[in-house]
């Protein structure tokens, strides 16, 4: 299948440069080359639900990759494109003798993953190229890539394409190629949704904008994609949706942007657009995004997004301490206290999920009561309870760096020498872990966000088409393996029917299976990561 038919945003960079940049276009276009695109596997994380997946009735990945999907679709017109997800199923020998050259893209915790596909990909004697944003920060960390491609899409890209169309050996020594200019996000290609088996994933992907004016201090992205924030045209996000439905997507959409009020103004000017679409198609998908949690001191925008049907907003509270807060430079989030935000956010239909970090600087033996205390204040059901890790391009980073307060101990959960005893902050994590998914306790949040926040979400009309015989019998079966799973072979089954058994008498199945999904995915997770089965940190890469 091909990538390039729907644009070709790598002459759109060309074409604005000189007659000799024109000359390699032409090139590139008279080559035909077969790239296979290859996602690695995640690590299993709080967020990725891969322990429910043998309950949600055939998902088997958390979301499309924007990246690579964009890549795809930026190849020059002719070449032919793979696509595969490691999440759902590994790359074959005959994926990689099929193609002229590889591509990879991930993130710091999947930097083990993606030098294996590179192994595989040299075994069948294929260049391959490397991109995205762990490679863009730590481009030493892969010295075994034929290429790297640092920074987004732009004339590195461009460059790319030009020496792969040239020729397709792999090169004596690995080739860098960095982004200088790039490539305006209201130029970016619709991601090739087509070639990803979308009907797999929990969520869509589809990506507005790119950079984050704030600075705090753990944070890579305004290091990477700058502090000005870049959007997408409306007619852009719209043709994507329009995409994502008719590539069979029939979940939720996920707004991937790292912030994505980073430019308010360009946001209002988006909504009117995703109201008449949600309205045009009868609200297909629930929106979700992630955003600062100073978006609770604007109603308006808050009214608006209830309207084009935003349900859940991810938001980095880090910490419920506001001297924590002053420390990592996360002022944003000290605009209105933390749990009158977080209520705001809920009045207006919003659940909302945390962000949380543990191993700050400030943390003493008070942080497990303030975190536990927090966690039953603001009834926040879902949170990733991370252990800080210094990234690189971060002033933490450098901070640590001056400090000599980096490690590089492989045994250690995190990269960060903690002020308090490294053992003492491992035993607050796991404690804050073990609370916020005791099984009691997760339903009871639950059961407080369908009560007191779902009912403020904008109420439906039916969808025409619906009520079909194949969703019946889809839902059906999911809630007799949420209640056979959670409800008979679970060890805290009573805690489940605490929860289920009301609403099974009223009929309200769907938030059976909705929660009984999240809890036992949320529940497996924190009870191997407790036992030492899994990383402390998402953003760790620590091998086990
Ligand atoms: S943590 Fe969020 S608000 Fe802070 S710099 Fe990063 S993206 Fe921006």
């Amino acid at each position: 299948m091909s990538g390039g038919t729907m644009s070709d945003p790598c002459s759109a960079v060309i074409e604005r440069t000189d007659p000799a940049k024109r000359r390699v276009a032409a090139e590139v276009r008279s080559a035909v080359r077969r790239i296979l695109c290859v996602f690695p596997r995640y690590e299993p994380s709080l967020g990725s639900f891969e322990y429910a997946y043998d309950i949600t009735g055939g998902l088997r990945a958390f979301m499309p990759p924007q990246g690579l999907l964009v890549i795809a679709a930026s190849t020059p017109p002719g070449w032919q494109v793979r696509f595969i997800d490691e999440n759902i199923d590994p790359a074959q020998p005959e994926d990689f003798s099929w193609a002229d050259a590889v591509f990879v893209s991930g993130m710091h915790v999947q930097c083990h993953r993606m030098i294996d596909i590179c192994r595989r990909a040299h075994a069948a004697r294929k260049p391959v190229v490397l991109g995205g944003p762990s490679v863009s920060a730590s481009p030493e960390l892969y010295p075994e890539f034929d290429y790297i491609h640092i920074g987004e899409i732009g004339d590195a890209t461009t460059e790319l394409f030009a020496m792969l169309a040239r020729d397709c050996t792999r090169p004596r020594a690995q080739i860098r190629l960095e982004t200088r200019e790039r490539l305006p996000l209201d130029r970016f290609p619709i991601p090739a949704y087509e070639l990803a088996s979308l009907e797999y994933y929990f969520l869509g992907s589809i990506q507005f904008s790119s950079g984050c004016p704030f600075t705090c201090e753990f944070c890579d992205i305004p290091g990477l994609y700058g502090r000005v924030p870049r959007m997408k045209r409306p007619e852009q996000i719209i043709a994507e949706l329009d995409k994502l439905r008719a590539c069979g997507l029939s979940t939720s959409v996920y707004f991937v942007d790292d912030n994505f009020i980073a430019n308010r103004r360009a946001v209002r000017e988006l909504i009117p657009h995703l109201i008449a679409w949600q309205e045009r198609h009868s609200f297909p998908f629930p929106f979700a995004f992630e955003a600062t949690l100073n978006i609770a001191k604007y109603s308006d925008l808050l009214a608006n997004l209830r309207d084009a049907y935003f349900t859940t907003i991810f938001c980095g509270i880090e910490t419920p301490e506001p001297e924590a807060l002053q420390q990592m430079s996360k002022k944003q989030n000290m605009t209105m206290p933390i749990l009158e935000a977080v209520d705001r956010l809920n009045a207006y239909g919003m659940e909302v999920v945390a962000g949380m970090i543990i191993g700050l600087d400030t943390d003493s033996i008070d942080t497990k009561t303030r975190i536990t205390t927090f966690i039953e204040q603001s009834n926040i059901p879902m949170l990733t309870l991370n252990l800080l890790q210094a990234l690189p391009r971060t002033p933490l980073w450098d901070r640590l760096k001056r400090e000599d307060r980096l490690s590089d101990d492989p045994d250690r959960e995190s990269n960060v020498v903690f002020k308090m005893p490294y053992d003492q902050t491992i035993a607050i994590w796991r404690a804050c872990l073990e609370h916020a998914y005791d099984p009691v306790r997760l339903f009871r949040r639950y059961d407080y966000q369908i009560r007191r926040t779902y009912p403020h979400r904008r109420q439906l009309p039916p969808r025409p088409g619906q009520l079909t015989f194949k969703n019946l019998k889809r839902g059906l079966t999911m809630l007799f393996k949420v209640c056979w799973k959670l409800g008979t072979l679970a060890d805290y089954r009573r805690a489940f029917w605490g929860y289920a058994w009301p609403r099974l008498k009223e009929g309200r199945i769907e938030e059976i299976i909705a929660t009984g999904i999240i809890a036992k995915h949320l529940i497996t997770f924190a009870r191997k990561a407790c036992a030492g089965e899994l990383n402390a940190s998402h953003y760790s890469s620590k091998v086990r």
